[in-house]
């Protein structure tokens, strides 16, 4: 994710995007995209967990922090759990210098086995995005042994990101067997709602190894789409 990457869709397809949210994200219309620094701050005071429009960057994630740290996973909500631990990787990533998306690995059993986030600043890669961060590191990991052949996974393993994935990262999960579901909606850059368009032997595999919405509660999936717009806190997207 970069920030020109999203300039050119809110240009181009920012009136088709705000329709299909507003028929999707539980009637609060287009929340799931932030568009300035002033818009982000006050959505960080809305979520009503202590931050105030005044408080200085360190403060509103160090609040966040503590929320996110201290949060249950609701009963009615499978994903909490996981969407959570996938936020908590986007706030390490911003502490870091990065931009605020995470992303974990969970096993057939529901463990909890690898956890990375984006690190494009904090390692100068054009290409690690969280899941491609998450899942390079975990392959070249003592502990891909156990779950890889070659370079295929032996179990179906999940990939929970913080944030819908990128084309980019949609296909590499693809390409690994790995299933994936993201934590809030990406409406001006996720890939899992524009599948229709990969060419047939792509298409296949999204249908193989499914990308979906997690069930996880609206409080994690606004922070969630909070850390990914966190870049505009500091102007890290320069
Ligand atoms: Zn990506």
């Amino acid at each position: 994710m970069n920030k020109g990457f999203l300039n050119s869709f809110h240009s181009v397809h920012e009136t088709q995007i705000l329709d299909a949210e507003s028929a999707t994200n539980f009637g609060i219309g287009n929340y799931f995209i932030t568009h300035s620094k002033s818009e982000l701050i006050k959505k960080f005071a809305d979520l009503e967990i202590g931050i105030k429009l005044a408080d200085p960057v360190d403060t509103i994630i160090e609040k966040l922090k503590l929320f996110v740290s201290d949060y249950q996973p609701k009963e009615q909500y499978p994903d909490d759990k996981y969407c959570k631990e996938s936020i908590l990787q986007a706030i390490i990533s911003f502490n870091q210098g990065g931009f605020g998306i995470g992303a974990i690995l969970v096993d057939e059993k529901g463990e909890i086995i690898f956890k990375s986030h984006n690190s494009q600043i904090q390692r100068h890669r054009s290409d690690l995005h969280a899941e491609m961060t998450l899942l390079s590191d975990f392959e070249e990991s003592p502990l891909a042994k156990k779950y890889m052949n070659v370079f295929t996974y032996k179990e179906v393993l999940t990939v929970y990101s913080s944030t819908e994935p990128c084309p980019m990262c949609l296909t590499r999960m693809t390409v690994a067997g790995v299933n994936n579901k993201y934590c809030s909606s990406g409406p001006d850059d996720g890939m899992n709602e524009r599948t229709e368009g990969l060419p047939p032997y792509w298409k296949n595999l999204t249908e193989k190894y499914p990308c979906q919405k997690a069930k996880s509660s609206m409080m994690l999936q606004k922070i969630a789409h909070l850390m990914f717009y966190s870049g505009y806190l500091d102007n890290r997207w320069g």
